[in-house]
This record gives C-alpha cells, structure tokens and sequence, in this order.
C-alpha cells in the first residue's frame, strides 16, 4: 500500500478527467464538489459500493458531515445549484440561512423548509459495478449512513466491522426505488456477510488510496461567497426542492412520453406538475388528465388528439398536427391563468 510509484499515473488519470470534465455540460450549473472530481449517482435498482477509508487529520468517521442548500437560482428552470451552507460549513454568514429566517417568521413554512440547509455525509466509494471509475464522491442520504453505522456494530458484543477497511473490508449494497424528486426510497440495505480487500489487484488498491490521500473530502469541497449566492438567489425563482435526491436527480435530462404519464399514479403527476412550475396546491387540486395536459404543455411532449384512444405501438401521428381542440386550449388558459395568479 505504501508504493508510490503509482502516483505519476494517478495525475495523467486525474488530468484526463479534468479534460473531460472541461467537455461535458456538467459544468452549466455550480457545483458544491471541485469539478475535477466525480459525483457518485445513485442507480435504480441496485447499488454495490465499497466506502473507502477517511484521509483527512482527526477523522472521526469515513463520511464528513456537509449542510447544503439545493435549488438555488435557476433561471426558472427549476432545479438551480447546490450550494454549501457557508454558515453551517465556515460559520460565516448565509443569505440562505437568513432568508429561511425570514420565511419562518412570515410562517412561511413550505418555502422555508425548500432553502434550510439539509445534511449529507460525503465520502469516496469505489462503484462496485463500474471500477473502470475509479474513487467517485457519494454525498450520502443521512440515513443510509445511520444504516451502514448500525450494520456495522454488534450491539451485543460492542464489536465493530471496519467497513473501509482497505484489507478486510465490507461491500454495502441498497436498492433504489421510485423516480424523481419526491418518490426516491432507499431499502435492502446489505452489508456483506465477508470481508473483502479493496481489489484483488494491488496497484488499484494504491492507486485508488493514493488518490484519496491527495484529495481528502475537506479539500474537494467548493465554496462560493455569500454575495455570489446572494446574486444567484435574488436573481432567479425558487422552487421548492423537498426531497433530499435533488442532488442526484437530474430531472431535467429524463423525458416522458404522453404514455409514460398516463401509466403514473396521481402522487407522481402532482410531483412532477411541480418540478415543472406549477405551484403544489394548484397541482393537487386538479385531475390526473389536467396534470398531464398540464407537464405535456410544460415539458413539450406530444400529445394525442382528446377524445381519441393513444396511439400504441407504431402507430405514429401525422407530422404536421392540427390545432388542438378547442376544449384543450380553453383548459391551457385556465392553467396559464392559475399559473400566473400564483
Ligand atoms: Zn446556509
């Protein structure tokens, strides 16, 4: 573990990445990580994750506790940046913080409760299931970390499993269920049965702690300065983030089909009518068919004349559409009047 010749290999990696990172569009929107530095994406269905041990001095555990306000800005889309809670972080000020005051004593308490800062626990983890990547940052739902804490200790022996170990430790495995912002569940959190190293190979094995210790979580940390925040936040609409998977969801890269809508529950259309602007007790007062008129309008997605059955299979519609009835558009200018009443 102690070979440092693997060291100059690791830079070339980290510079490509860098390249690579200066391409990709992730760049669009502030990020609360460095941008050299990869965001573990929680996957539906299974996730296996080795957690690698803490490289930073006086560590008391693998993850560091982080505060971070999502949402922020925007430009009306939505979904904005994530920002570090510079007072929770730095104890320095926070306009978040002072606004989320403000709200409260207005009993302001939806709005309030979208800007309050909300913990992650943020570590390395090697995706079991894509290696090839290398140590990913996992900001962690506090509660998956309160289950890999309480899977590693034996209340009645008082022993403790080292899940990080780099020799002898443990995979932890969970199932990803549900989609967007406000139906995410986490379950089947596993811890496994035998310990394992790190990798069979040992150079990963130095490569990957090398790289660790040259990037302990404190120093992948980007902040911002409050007046920067402040600009973004005053400049821009808010919208409610109330699921703690904003940081992961990337709702604006998913796209639905007029199909997909029809097959979702009333919840789901009502979370999704939200994430596209329209306020949450408009959304919930209206039926499933307005809410999908109302995120098909949003999202552009095509929609089958009313009255008629949706096309199934290959069964295509012509290319240039007719005006929609009449009916569909006295109800888009009921919506847009609500939409714009709020
Ligand atoms: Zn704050």
């Amino acid at each position: 573990m102690n070979k440092r010749a693997k060291r100059f290999e690791y830079k070339e990696r980290n510079f490509d990445d860098l390249k690579e990172r200066t391409k990709s569009n992730f760049k669009e929107r502030d990020s609360f990580i460095k941008s050299d530095f990869k965001l573990y994406k929680t996957k539906d269905g299974a996730n296996k994750l080795r957690v690698l041990p803490p490289t930073w001095e006086g560590a008391k555990h693998y993850g560091l506790d982080i505060w971070l306000h999502y949402s922020i800005g925007g430009n009306g889309d939505g979904f904005g940046s994530t920002y570090l809670c510079n007072y929770k972080m730095l104890g320095k000020e926070c306009c978040i913080d002072i606004e989320t005051k403000e709200a409260e004593a207005r009993g302001e308490k939806a709005y309030a409760d979208s800007l309050k800062a909300s913990r992650k626990v943020l570590m390395w983890v090697i995706d079991r299931t894509d290696e090839e990547e290398g140590p990913q940052l996992f900001a962690m739902p506090p509660n998956i970390d309160r289950e890999l804490v309480s899977q590693s200790c034996d209340e009645e022996t008082g022993s403790v499993r080292f899940i990080d170990h780099p020799e002898k430790g443990f995979d932890f495995s969970f199932t990803k269920t549900g989609k967007g912002k406000n139906n995410t569940k986490y379950s089947e959190y596993k811890v496994a049965w035998s310990s394992t190293p790190l990798s069979k190979n040992p150079d990963k094995v130095d490569e990957w702690i090398d790289y660790i210790t040259d990037n302990p979580i404190p120093s992948v940390l980007n902040y911002y300065d409050d007046a920067y925040i402040k600009k973004v936040f005053s400049g821009h609409v808010f919208k409610a983030a109330e699921d703690e998977e904003v940081l992961e969801e990337k709702p604006e890269e998913e796209e639905y089909t007029y199909e997909e809508l029809t097959n979702m529950s009333k919840n789901e259309l009502v979370n999704l009518a939200v994430e596209v602007g329209l306020e949450k007790i408009k959304a919930k007062a209206l039926g499933g068919d307005a809410l999908i008129e109302f995120i098909c309008e949003e999202l552009k997605i095509e929609v089958p004349d009313i009255g008629e059955d949706v096309p199934m299979g290959d069964e295509k519609e012509e290319e240039d559409k007719p005006e929609p009835a009449a009916a569909v558009r006295s109800f888009r200018e009921k919506l847009n009047s609500m939409k714009n009443k709020g």
